[in-house]
């Protein structure tokens, strides 16, 4: 998209040491900016993943309210309007992504009238008396308001800002000068299956069951190590399952795929120990010299090797206790197309599309445990029904519709009769 427009791309490129020039890869313009020491420790670990991160995600853990993170999450994000400000040709069109940037839409308007500014939320927005703990509360929505159009995952993230807005800004909530939609991210479905039917990922996944010893059932989890994926929910439930004796581990095998993420961050620290120490203690209980219960890895994995896990898994969990889409699940629909089942925690955005998957409520061992044991038991022709059509939405409404149909609402409309008279 970006290299068809000619755009360029402003982004943080990742690293605390070394300054970037603006440089060209693939066709397209990247503009690096670099952040320093400070501004990694409170504009991004601070006040995008300890405060915004956590009361985005109804307070999975309690969110830090820091008056030197606010600063500096002001600072920061004048760097990247005043790049995209130098960036951008006359009439140029900006689209902002995700809540690191919420100050950027307003930043840029102050100083050009002349372009489109789209704002797109990936993770959700809550509702508006969590909202309401936020002391830059204010600041926020003004924020926002400044594009044209504001984009979020779900029609209920739409109803909580609107909410906000009527609440907290001087605007009301149903009658806004921005165009104000959800639009559900999606995935690139044919590069998934272009990866999932090459012979070679077809080849990886039956090597990964040979090596986990042929287990009749692989259920599998594929997450980041957050806090917000419901990671310690499904294993709980799932030695309560070994406990009772419904699952075998000798029959039934368990791969939890938990990426490192924020790792300097204390809570996330935190999670890391209690997963690792339930993992041991399942394995301990249940484990066998010739099988683990369940098999553990803390790395991150390439786009294909996920995939062809995805091909192994005959049983997916998402149990996310809040996400704003949860683009496993879609990948997992789109690499099967016609068996293998998802679990899939109703509080994760694409329960919204993906509502023939089995819909748990995380918080509901009992019901999690009840829809694993499904999972595992379910007959190939329901397995077969319930992801034919959930294929079928996915490949409906892939990426590059999404990014359609956010774009078409950011073009420039034209006149209307009333005002060119
Ligand atoms: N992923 C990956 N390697 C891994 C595990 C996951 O590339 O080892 C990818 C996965 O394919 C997906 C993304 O990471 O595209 C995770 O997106 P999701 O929306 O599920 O969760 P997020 O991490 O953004 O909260």
């Amino acid at each position: 998209m970006v290299k068809e427009s000619h755009g360029a791309w402003i982004g943080w490129g990742g690293t605390c040491e070394e300054e970037f020039e603006p440089f060209e890869f693939d066709g397209m313009n990247l503009v690096p900016i670099s952040l320093g020491a400070e501004e990694y420790d409170k504009y991004y670990e601070g006040f995008s993943n300890a405060t915004l991160w956590p009361l985005y995600h109804d307070l999975v853990v309690p969110p830090q309210f820091h008056r030197s993170w606010w600063n500096t999450y002001c600072s920061t994000n004048a760097r990247f309007a005043q790049a995209a400000v130098d960036a951008a040709d006359f009439g140029a069109t900006i689209w902002i992504h995700d809540f690191h940037l919420q100050l950027v839409p307003e930043m840029i308007r102050a100083q050009r009238p002349d372009v489109r500014i789209g704002f797109f939320n990936h993770i959700p927005f809550p509702a508006e008396t969590i909202f309401a703990q936020l002391p830059w509360r204010d600041s926020i929505l003004k924020g926002l308001l400044g594009a044209d159009v504001i984009g979020f995952q779900l029609a209920s993230d739409v109803k909580n800002f609107r909410s906000a807005v009527s609440r907290f800004s001087e605007f009301d909530g149903e009658n806004l000068p921005s165009t104000v939609r959800n639009y559900p991210i999606s995935i690139d479905t044919t590069a998934i299956h272009e990866v999932a039917e090459a012979g070679e990922t077809q080849g990886w996944a039956q090597q990964m069951r040979e090596e986990l010893g042929d287990p009749r059932t692989l259920i599998v989890g594929v997450d980041r190590l957050d806090y917000t994926k419901g990671i310690l929910h499904r294993l709980r439930a799932y030695e309560e399952l070994l406990e009772d004796g419904v699952i075998d581990s000798q029959e039934t095998t368990f791969v939890q795929v938990a990426v490192p993420s924020r790792e300097g961050l204390e809570s996330y620290q935190d999670l890391r120990d209690e997963v690792e120490q339930l993992v041991g203690n399942i394995n301990g209980n249940f484990g066998a010299m010739d099988r683990a219960a369940i098999h553990y890895f803390h790395h991150s994995y390439s786009f294909e090797s996920t995939v062809a896990l995805y091909l192994a898994a005959d049983v997916l969990l998402v149990t996310s206790l809040r996400d704003g889409m949860n683009l496993v699940a879609k990948e997992y629909v789109a690499a099967r197309r016609r068996n293998g089942v998802l679990v899939l925690s109703e509080f994760a955005g694409a329960a919204a599309e993906l509502n023939d998957a089995l819909l748990v409520n995380p918080h509901d061992i009992a019901g999690l445990k009840t829809a694993i044991r499904l999972g595992v038991e379910m007959s190939a022709a329901e397995a077969e029904k319930r992801m034919t059509s959930m294929a079928d939405v996915v490949q409906r409404h892939d990426i590059h519709r999404w990014a359609r149909t956010f774009l078409a609402d950011l073009r420039p409309k034209p006149p209307t009769r009333e005002s060119r008279t």
